[in-house]
């Protein structure tokens, strides 16, 4: 299997390499050249696997390069029920008739995006080791990311992580989750700023061609492919988890900002899963929502970007979005270049002549839900059910319910933990003790490891400088 990018002026890759990228060169995104079929036999086959051994059948087509050994012991040290709270590790719980929930989110940061940043970390530590390479990883994080990459990449080797967070605006179970660490290659350093001056921050230097290649710098943003491919495992998982055979259809509501965890839904249908819908769910920051229901896509300016009570799905642009449009356009490489260059200067484009293939041929409906809404989601499933959702998962909920059709199985994916954003949940319903793993019991009592820095892209090189040993030329 080998790797393209969306704007085609990449030379074609292996799995291991395009592991370690972010962008293409050509300023695509890469992705395989082909999404492998999987015949019925296949997910009857499937169908009884454990966690591990799915991944390992899925992720197998994917990562041709890496040998089965190596892969599957991989898999094995990622999905764990020591990591993960149970061997199902992503569990299904029923919630109505023909509305489930999927738990993707009992991870060691209480987000959806520790099922791929665990992988990631174990595969990035086995790709540098073979290639006798290191990598230093800065990023920028509002919270969810910044937490799931460090416990990912703490103790690894030959891995560096630094990673930026605005000063004072994360929620104080944030902060305790990442400045708690006391792993030697995790430097978490807080900017006198907001999220968008560390980003800024970080491009700056990852623009650096110098600098970066000194420092052998990289990234593990939401674009990067392994991160896809470990998040198309538990489609399957959850599929297998609510169906008999596979005469059934299912569908899927996902909470969406970068269209990463979605997108990976798009590739398991394309693979021949039997889903019925991808329901993209958004806040406030509605522009998939726009593009989903009447074929326009327009980014938003950074001032028109709300502050929400779903924080996590606060874009201005989807950066996954360009995989789904590559092959809505039938691979047209030059097009997609076109549109996204766009994209880039804050145009948008239109594409409702193709809206029809959008919504049957490739199954995408969304919807959108407002902080009303999710605080009335969260009290009525608290009140009704006694189940409580967080506000990302309530999004998805809220729109699952109002776009579900007759007999419409659909599994809505619980993407964070209420105890994460607790202050949401309070105003909800009020003052009530939200349950919280073990494992973060007193969290908020440990001793924090951070640098303050201003707002300035060279005093993070300095710190870079300290801890990393640059290339000789
Ligand atoms: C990252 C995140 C999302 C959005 O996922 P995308 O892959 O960016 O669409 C939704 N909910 C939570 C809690 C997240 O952390």
């Amino acid at each position: 299997m080998k790797y393209i990018s969306t704007r085609g002026k990449t030379a074609p890759m292996d799995f291991s390499d395009v592991l370690l990228m972010g962008l293409a060169p050509d300023g695509g995104l890469m992705l395989p050249e082909y999404y492998p079929l999987v015949d019925s036999e296949t997910l009857d086959e499937w169908r009884t696997l454990s966690y591990p051994q799915l991944a390992l059948a899925v992720m197998q087509r994917f990562a041709t390069d890496i040998p089965y050994v190596d892969l599957k012991d991989m898999v094995e040290r990622t999905y764990t029920a020591d990591v993960f709270g149970s061997a199902e590790i992503t569990p299904v719980r029923q919630l109505e008739d023909n509305l489930y929930i999927l738990g993707l989110s009992n991870g060691p940061t209480l987000a959806f995006k520790d099922v791929a940043m665990q992988f990631l970390g174990n595969a990035f530590e086995y790709v540098l080791k073979q290639k006798e390479a290191r990598i230093t990883i800065i990023g920028a994080t509002s919270g969810d990311t910044g937490s799931a990459a460090e416990y990912a990449l703490r103790g690894k080797e030959n891995i560096e992580v630094f990673m930026l967070s605005p000063h004072g605006k994360m929620s104080e179970f944030q902060r305790a989750q990442m400045y708690s660490l006391t792993d030697d290659n995790i430097h978490n350093i807080a900017i006198d700023g907001m999220f968008d001056d560390c980003q800024d921050i970080v491009k700056a230097l990852q623009q650096d061609a110098e600098f970066k290649a000194a420092y052998d710098l990289g990234t593990v943003n939401s674009i990067n492919w392994g991160r896809i491919l470990a998040q198309i495992v538990y489609y399957f998982k959850a599929y297998f988890a609510v169906t008999n055979s596979n005469d059934e259809k299912v569908s899927f509501s996902v909470p969406s900002g970068n269209f990463g965890n979605v997108c990976a839904g798009h590739i398991a249908r394309e693979m021949g899963l039997p889903i019925g819908r991808l329901i993209v769910a958004t806040n406030e920051n509605d522009v998939l929502n726009d593009f989903f229901n009447q074929g326009a896509y327009q980014p938003r300016p950074t001032d028109k970007t709300y502050v929400t009570s779903s924080p996590s799905m606060d874009i201005s642009k989807a950066s996954n979005f360009e995989r789904f449009v590559y092959l809505l356009l039938e691979k047209d490489s030059a097009r997609v270049h076109e549109l996204f260059e766009g994209v880039k200067s804050g145009q948008g484009f239109d594409l409702s002549d193709v809206l029809d293939a959008v919504n049957t041929r490739y199954g995408f409906a969304a919807g959108k839900s407002t902080h009303a809404d999710r605080l009335h989601t969260i009290k009525f499933l608290y009140e009704q059910y006694d189940e409580l959702v967080d506000p990302h998962t309530a999004d998805g909920i809220k729109v699952a319910k109002e776009l579900q059709q007759d007999g419409e199985v659909i599994i809505c994916a619980e993407t964070a933990l209420p105890v994460k954003f607790a202050e949401t949940i309070v105003e909800a319903i009020g003052p009530i003790d939200i349950v919280r793993p073990p494992h973060t019991e007193g969290l908020e009592t440990l001793e924090q490891h951070v640098t303050v820095l201003d707002n300035d892209a060279k005093l993070v090189a300095e710190q870079i400088r300290q801890y990393v040993k640059p290339n000789l030329t």
